[in-house]
């Protein structure tokens, strides 16, 4: 199910504003980041763990 949807959504503008990955993508308080940035950067902007 999620592989389908990356599928059908892929050539759109939205991805990770990071790497440009557009599976796993968080969109969260405006931030547009796959799951692996975002474990990367939360720490760093205040985040806690993404579990
Ligand atoms: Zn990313």
């Amino acid at each position: 199910m999620t592989e389908e949807r990356v599928k059908k959504t892929f050539g759109r503008k939205e991805g990770c504003h990071r790497c440009g990955r557009k599976r796993g993508l968080i969109r969260r308080n405006g931030m547009h980041l796959c799951r692996q940035c975002f474990r990367e950067i939360a720490p760093q902007i205040g985040f806690k763990k993404y579990s």
